[in-house]
């Protein structure tokens, strides 16, 4: 039997810091949503009891660094799973970008073995396991539009925003989340409005909702890296509805409601990075 499971990414309309939490993480509000850029994981059982994985892309570690390795082993230990899998990642998602591809991979491994293995768990607990592996695996687990609190493991969910053209560009460097919150001045940080985005996209009102966007690790990353804003002002200039940077960076992607504008910022922008994409925010 083989199983595929489609792992979207993510981008974030809204992120905001709130302050340092006593455990060393940070307490967070973001606003997350799924696109049509997907990673796909075949899943095959194996004889033997070992966790086998395979892909193109040949910068991912494909040992317990591996996010879906992780996904394996954590399900095999609670649930006292005594089997092999075989799994086949095909890459699409820019890797350590912002848009939470390995968080994404992750979450398709827990659903995609709870299948392969017949195990019958809750979404709730797919959830918890996966608040385990790593801070946007709860999302991913559950996809869609939602409010995440927490350090990303409370998840309120929101009525699905108004679809549109979403145009992502990863310029060619990887920030590390980590060093990005250790650089924020908390105390100066510009906080930006998440509970105003919420209840703009409770009311689905579009406009509304792109006037209370907003990332608050923003700034902190166009210190280190200026193409960031680079890239956000070609896209305003190109006709996008709104344009921000997701997660910690360095992907900023513009929503547009119209496919031509969002061809506009493609072609604009295709020469000056290589990895522009269009695609859609996803519908449940
Ligand atoms: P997030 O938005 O959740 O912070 P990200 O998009 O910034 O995630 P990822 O693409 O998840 O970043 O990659 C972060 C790191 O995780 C990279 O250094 C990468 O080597 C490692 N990694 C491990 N497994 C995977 C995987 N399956 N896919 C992508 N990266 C992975």
């Amino acid at each position: 039997m083989e199983i595929i499971e489609k792992a979207p990414a993510k981008i974030n309309l809204g992120l905001d810091v709130l302050y340092k939490r006593e455990d060393g993480y940070h307490e967070l509000e973001m606003v997350m949503v799924s696109v049509d850029l997907s990673d796909h994981l075949t899943f095959s059982s194996l004889e033997k009891d070992e966790i086998k994985i395979e892909t193109e892309n040949s910068f991912l570690p494909l040992d317990m660094r591996n996010h879906i390795y992780k996904a394996a082993i954590a399900l095999k230990e609670k649930y006292h799973i005594q089997q092999g899998v075989h799994i086949y990642l095909d890459k699409k998602i820019p890797v350590a970008a912002g848009l939470a591809g390995g968080s994404s991979d992750a979450a398709a491994t827990l659903r995609g073995l709870n299948k392969l293995w017949h195990l019958g768990i809750s979404q709730e607990e797919l959830v918890a396991l996966g608040a385990e592996i790593g801070s946007d695996v709860p999302y991913c687990v559950c996809g869609n539009t939602a409010f995440v609190t927490g350090r990303g493991e409370t998840l309120h969910f929101l009525p699905t925003v108004p679809q549109r053209w979403v145009v992502i560009v990863k310029p060619r460097l990887s920030v590390s989340t980590g060093s990005i919150f250790k650089e924020l001045p908390l105390h100066s940080l510009e906080h930006s409005n998440v509970k105003g985005l919420v209840e703009a996209i409770h009311q689905g009102n579009f406009s509304e909702m792109v006037k209370n966007m907003g990332n608050s690790l923003e700034a902190t990353t166009i210190t280190k890296h200026p193409v960031v804003a680079q890239i956000k002002e070609k896209m305003l200039q190109f006709g996008a509805d709104t344009a921000l940077m997701s997660g910690s960076g360095p992907t900023v992607f513009a929503l547009c409601e119209k496919y031509s504008r969002a061809q506009r910022i493609y072609n604009g922008l295709k020469g000056f990075c290589d990895e522009v994409y269009i695609v859609r925010t996803l519908n449940k």
